[in-house]
């Protein structure tokens, strides 16, 4: 009875909550704003990006990484991620002051996963200026590309974004050019992924591969909150296993934004961070991949209430995300418990699972693992389930698998491994 009547009152304060949050814009189906009588300026050179008043043409942002990369040679490199669905360009800008140092820790950003969700595509841009800009100068930036490695992937769709040409962002759209929602569509660790695995998506996943990132952020826009992980659970379902920290390092994000701005970040909850799940669940976000599959601790930042901001709005939200997103970097700095060291087994966080040792890793004809105690799986990288295999299992012919990247599942764990071929 008590049980009950606590289950009641449980309830009642979950749905009282519930019914104060703001939908997620994530949520299906997404809500399309009308860019029609926005006042969405474009900057059709580089010279007319100098007041960050304005969206670049597609050009214009090929051409201002280029410029960087040929400004500040001893402070990034451009690397291509890989190209979209229409042939366009997903860059990243890679800035340290240290690049022969292979054992810097590397932090990773990423904007307009949904090409209609532009502001941070202009922040991004501006971060990387502004960081370049202030070597020698700002201590804090100093600091930081001394002893990091910040890779930062302004445009994660540019399909969408410029939907109806290089030259504006006005009739930008969430998808991408195969009408794809790109923040659905990652393998999901909990469930048997449903669409193939888009070309953006699979340029990221191999982008994480050719890395070893621990911390990383997506901005998104259409609310402002910092979602957390998990998406694919509420909170009490299945807490993150470094919870805590996610709620330090968003109290002390949102405290730095407070002290510019206190009206901003409110409109899902006045403390201005949410776990993912608790918002809304989704499943196939990047989010829950790369912190369940990479070890990568990635935050969903949702930074503008509108998704196409009015170009003259970009400076204004430049002001008090700043800095707040620069010290979000030097979190790289303060990871959570002692497992700050990268993750090369390829093997990665899964709460309260037993480890499954599995070698070698990349394997050719036999992959070996430690014995199970739970059936055993193998799916590739879409989430079809390839080999079942009984409990105790200690070795897997792999010979006949084609080159690729591997997910292995015996009870609560799971690993990932690579086939290669010679
Ligand atoms: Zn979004």
């Amino acid at each position: 009875m008590k049980k009950a009547l606590l289950l009641l009152v449980a309830s009642l304060i979950a749905t009282a909550a519930t019914a104060q949050l703001k939908p997620r814009p994530d949520a299906f189906p997404p809500q399309p704003e009308s860019n029609a009588a926005k006042a969405v300026s474009m900057a059709t050179t580089p010279a007319q990006m100098a007041g960050w008043d304005r969206y670049p043409t597609y050009s214009t942002y090929v051409a201002m990484m280029q410029q960087w990369a040929a400004d500040f040679p001893t402070l990034c490199r451009l690397d291509t991620i890989g190209t979209s669905v229409n042939g366009r360009l997903i860059l990243s800008m890679e800035l340290t002051a240290n690049p022969s140092d292979t054992s810097l820790p590397q932090f990773f950003y990423s904007s307009t996963i949904h090409g209609d969700e532009v502001t941070g595509y202009v922040l991004m841009l501006r971060l990387i200026d502004t960081l370049l800009r202030g070597y020698g100068t700002n201590p804090q930036y100093t600091s930081l590309m001394n002893t990091t490695l910040i890779c930062i992937n302004p445009l994660a769709n540019p399909d969408g974004t410029y939907r109806y040409g290089n030259n504006s962002v006005q009739y930008s759209t969430r998808y991408n050019a195969n009408n794809v929602d790109l923040n659905r569509n990652y393998p999901n660790p909990f469930a048997v992924a449903k669409a193939a695995l888009q070309p953006e998506n699979a340029a990221m996943i191999a982008y994480f591969d050719r890395h070893r990132f621990r911390l990383s952020a997506n901005l998104h826009g259409g609310s402002e909150v910092l979602n957390y992980p998990w998406d694919s659970f509420t909170s009490l379902q299945r807490p993150h296993p470094e919870a805590s920290w996610w709620q330090a390092v968003c109290q002390r994000f949102m405290d730095t934004l407070r002290t510019v701005s206190t009206t901003h970040f409110t409109d899902v909850n006045s403390q201005g961070y949410i776990a993912g799940g608790d918002w809304y669940v989704i499943t196939g976000g990047r989010q829950d991949y790369f912190n369940y599959y990479y070890n990568c601790l990635e935050l969903t930042m949702e930074v503008s209430s509108v998704k196409t901001l009015s170009s003259d709005q970009l400076p204004t939200y430049w002001n008090f995300l700043q800095r707040p997103l620069v010290n979000y970097i030097a979190e790289i700095h303060s990871l959570p418990g002692s497992d700050t060291v990268p993750d090369t087994t390829l093997a990665v966080r899964s709460a309260a699972a037993t480890p499954v040792h599995i070698y070698p890793n990349p394997a050719v004809s036999t992959l070996h693992l430690t014995p199970t105690t739970a059936p055993v799986t193998v799916s590739d990288i879409r989430g079809r389930e390839l080999l079942v295999l009984p409990q105790g299992t200690t070795a897997i012919d792999v010979s006949h698998l084609p080159a690729g990247l591997y997910i292995l599942r015996s009870g609560d764990y799971t690993a990932k491994f690579l086939v290669r071929r010679q």
